[in-house]
């Protein structure tokens, strides 16, 4: 597939602020936070969108899981409370086709999202 923003992230060759690092996941910082608290969490491996996902790659969206998880506890808002939220194509509004899980923290988030 062809090369994404988020990959140029992970390897450095365009600036973001990195929060978060693992052999399998790297974590940071939205450019346009949508509340006080949001990360991206990306796999190295660029799957473009969830329908993409083979069976075989069931365990890249648990160490999604898993990070943003860990970085709730590390950042000490897990009990408090966060979401997770996978866009995916044109209606929830995918913008980057490199598969991502947004975490939101920081602010009461209302439900349904709207
Ligand atoms: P999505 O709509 O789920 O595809 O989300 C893509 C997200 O990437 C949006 O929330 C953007 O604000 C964010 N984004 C786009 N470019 C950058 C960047 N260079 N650094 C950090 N976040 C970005």
């Amino acid at each position: 597939m062809t090369d994404t923003l988020f990959s140029k992230i992970i390897r450095r060759e365009i600036p973001a602020d990195i929060v978060f690092e693992n052999a399998h996941v790297v974590g940071f910082r939205d450019i346009n936070p949508q509340a006080p608290v949001h990360v991206l969490f990306v796999p190295r491996d660029p799957v473009p969108t969830l329908n993409d996902l083979r069976h075989d790659q069931a365990e890249l969206v648990g160490q999604l899981a898993l990070a943003a998880a860990q970085y709730a506890r590390e950042q000490g808002f897990a009990e408090a409370g966060y979401r997770v939220v996978i866009n995916t194509n044109a209606a929830a509004g995918q913008t980057v086709f490199h598969i991502h899980l947004h975490l939101l923290a920081g602010r009461t988030l209302s439900w349904p999202p709207g």
